[in-house]
């Protein structure tokens, strides 16, 4: 599903290295979790993933289904099945969730060669992914995000998420600023997308994500690449010890 072989990037501006040589497999339906110390490398690894500008992959290659990403133009790469949801969702006042979210699925239908939506059937569609997350109708006619509180945000990625049927979701500190009850409720909304098929990298600094939103595997990355993999119990030892032990382990190794 993604490969990421031997990722190297710099930032185009300074030339400051930042991912010194990642290495990601994720398979078809697996939950993937990166945890890892503030500045990392974690986001950058999302922002490059998605497109971003501002970065330069010096070496490596990020493979979806066998094909190489990098070369593809952001909405190519979305059209290609990736979905990424980002730590500070974005405000766009003035346009309704709900047409953010007709022109986005039906940008996304054109770029696969499929047909638009009629404007019933994306209502239907809209209506019953929103139900089955709990989100209010209320709040697909309000516009993007603007004045939505941090668990609304995140309850709103994960509808947009829903909507575009992604193979592969990638989630940058979905909990960040989210109280206990927002990120169970979007714990639910990963796990209700689940389907065995679908694959999941989440991004995160709190254990207590991963008692929710079960990984199969979990990476810790630390400056600039992925130090230690390992299964849930990683995350449990990096709550109880910190990272101060696990990166002496590798720098003494
Ligand atoms: P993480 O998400 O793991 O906290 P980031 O990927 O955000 O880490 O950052 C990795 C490193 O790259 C940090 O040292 C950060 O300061 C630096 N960095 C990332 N983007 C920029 C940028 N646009 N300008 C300057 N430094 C950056
Ligand atoms: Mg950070
Ligand atoms: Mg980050």
């Amino acid at each position: 599903m993604l490969e990421i072989k031997s990722l190297h990037v710099k930032l185009e501006e300074e030339g400051k290295q930042i991912l010194k040589g990642v290495d990601l497999k994720v398979g078809p339906g697996e939950v993937h979790a990166i945890m890892g110390p503030n500045g990392s490398g974690k986001s950058t690894t999302s922002y490059v993933l998605s497109g971003r500008d501002g970065y330069e992959v010096t070496e490596g290659e990020v493979l979806m289904d066998g094909q190489d990403i990098l070369e593809l133009e952001p909405e190519e790469r979305a059209a290609a099945g990736l979905f990424l949801a980002f730590q500070y969702p974005v405000e766009i006042p003035g346009v309704s969730n709900m047409t953010f979210l007709r022109t986005a699925v039906n940008a996304q239908r054109k770029a696969r060669g499929e047909e638009e939506l009629s404007a019933t059937d994306f209502l239907k569609l809209v209506r019953e992914k929103a139900k089955s997350l709990k989100i209010d109708a209320d709040m697909l006619k309000r516009p993007v995000n603007m004045g939505f509180s941090g668990g609304e945000k995140k309850r709103n990625e994960i509808l947009q998420m829903a909507m575009l049927e992604p193979k592969l979701c990638i989630l940058d500190e979905t909990d960040s600023g989210l109280d206990v009850d927002a990120m169970k409720l979007v714990s639910e909304g990963v796990n209700a997308l689940r389907d065995g098929k679908r694959s999941f990298v989440v991004i995160t600094h709190y254990q207590r994500l991963l008692d929710h939103i079960k990984p199969d595997v979990v990476h810790i990355m630390s400056n600039g690449r992925i130090i230690k993999t390992g299964g849930p119990e990683l995350a449990l030892e990096v709550e109880h010890n910190g990272y101060a032990d696990l990166l002496a382990e590798v720098e003494n190794a």
